[in-house]
């Protein structure tokens, strides 16, 4: 019998802050069993064998920031939207779930609402998934310790900007929109952070709390402004709309709340160079304070001067902002400043963009491009090292997250979760490249350098050459020890 069920040879192995190693792989019931030198594993060791010579051997990227079953059902999302994410190289999502409006459509506890999203989801994915929960209801804060320690959840979410009549893609209320009468205001925050500091306290695992960070009295000022200025139209009245400001002020609101509970929060999606300085402003200030800091593929390589009468398609929140934004992202990711990027991933038709600007959904997809873009744009343009490559698509959301050790890494005894990349592969994005349900892309036409050759979950080769597995092994994770 094989030692091995599969073994990738010929590969350069890119380990978060080890570097670059020449190793061949030995993979055994869904982990990595051995590291060996090149060359010596024979025909004999392994029935299937991954031929990665001249090409460079990632671990899988766990995309930390995704949408599964937002605005179609989650079995579906499931199945095609981790189809696409095999594309990208990511192995393990980490999609948000809360109550209310789109998801479920519905509101009630946690304990009847997330068995229905876990049978959703069981064997409909291609890739390991993971859920960050958003306490909408204090019913749903006194869940908390349940969803820790029972559901194996490490990570819940705020919403900063779900306050009054404003919420930018509807003219709803936010009671109406959340389908809940509670009160949903910094003092729901606070009640959040303190049960989650508590859980945290109890468990050996980081669990954190999530913001999305926009400030809601701002942005009624600034909308009411930027429909009244007739110069400005499509991504650039959105961006105006909802200024760096307003995430500004929502990030010095929350970290003033987590320095005085301990929480450990995560500020997401940080769309521009105002937003980044305040969360590094925000840590420096609070020395004790565990604020790690996310940043999306489309805020690193998307440009409102780009997207100039190209229609809707890359409406999302926060906004879309300048090439200047870009590259005070890129610059922060180099200096460090950045923990981690995702995409953001949301399923999210053209239809249902439209041409009238505010009532259009926002989101968009871009798991397919999580390595390829960070590659493309971050390796050979901008000289990223590899190693800074992995850690930011790969070992920092694990780690922040409670996967580490099991993903994020190439070790024995890691899950066999692998992304082996063409670095010279040059593709030109297309909807059909990505392969998710979505029927437009707003990375249409860029040309990407770095492609993923073949994606493996925990032994499975489920992406190789075009071929995309037609099984469904993902499994979902538990992060809480
Ligand atoms: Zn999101």
């Amino acid at each position: 019998m094989a030692r091995y069920d599969s073994v990738v040879t010929g590969g350069t192995l890119i380990i978060p802050h080890v570097g670059e190693i020449r190793a061949d792989v030995g993979i055994r019931a869904g982990r990595i069993a051995a590291l060996v030198d090149p060359g010596d594993l024979g025909p004999a060791d392994a029935d299937v064998r991954i031929d990665a010579a001249g090409k460079v051997v990632l671990p899988g990227a766990v995309d930390a920031h995704y949408h599964l079953g937002i605005y179609r059902s989650l079995s579906e999302d499931a199945e095609t939207e981790t189809t696409s994410s095999l594309i990208g190289g990511v192995t393990t999502v980490l999609s948000y779930f809360r109550t209310g409006s789109h998801y479920l459509e519905k509101s009630g506890p946690y304990k009847e609402v997330l068995p229905e999203v876990f049978d959703a989801l069981e064997g409909h994915a291609k890739v390991d998934y993971g859920l960050h929960v958003a306490p909408i209801t204090r019913e749903h804060v006194d869940e908390i310790p349940w969803l820790v320690s029972e559901m194996g959840i490490a990570s819940f979410k705020y919403f900063m900007f779900y306050k009054g009549f404003n919420l930018a893609s509807s003219s709803r209320d936010t009671r109406s929109f959340l389908m809940s009468d509670d009160d949903y205001d910094l003092g729901h925050l606070f009640e959040i952070m303190e049960a989650v500091e508590a859980a945290n306290a109890l468990n050996g695992s980081r669990i954190s709390v999530s913001l999305h960070c926009e400030q809601a009295e701002l942005m009624r000022v600034f909308i009411e402004r930027a429909q009244a200025n007739k110069d400005l139209s499509g991504l650039r009245e959105y961006s105006a709309g909802r200024p760096p400001l307003t995430e500004r002020l929502s990030i010095e609101e929350a970290g003033v709340l987590a320095s005085a509970t301990g929480v450990a929060v995560n500020f997401l999606h940080l769309s521009s160079e105002l937003a980044l300085a305040t969360a590094v402003d925000v840590a420096g200030r609070y020395p004790a304070l565990d604020a790690r800091r996310e940043v999306t593929l489309h805020h690193l390589a998307l440009a409102c001067e780009d997207l100039e009468g190209k229609g809707l398609g890359a409406k999302v929140n926060p906004p879309i902002r300048d090439r200047s934004d870009n590259e005070a992202l890129w610059a922060g990711l180099a200096r460090g400043e950045v923990s981690w990027v995702a995409s953001d991933h949301a399923c999210c038709m053209e239809e249902h963009k439209g041409d009238d600007l505010w009532p259009a959904w926002p989101g968009f997809g871009g798991t397919a491009l999580l390595y390829p873009v960070l590659l493309s744009e971050g390796h050979h343009k901008r000289k990223l090292p590899l190693d800074r490559i992995a850690q930011v698509a790969s070992s920092a959301p694990a780690q922040a997250y409670g996967l580490y050790g099991r993903k994020g890494t190439i070790a024995v005894g890691a899950d066999a979760d692998l992304a082996v990349v063409d670095l010279d592969l040059t593709r030109t994005v297309t909807p059909e490249l990505c392969r998710s349900a979505q029927d437009h892309c707003p990375f249409e036409g860029v040309e990407v350098q770095g492609w993923p050759v073949t994606t493996v979950v925990r032994g499975h080769v489920m992406f190789d050459g075009d071929e995309v597995a037609d099984t469904f092994p993902g499994t979902y994770q538990r992060r809480v020890d």
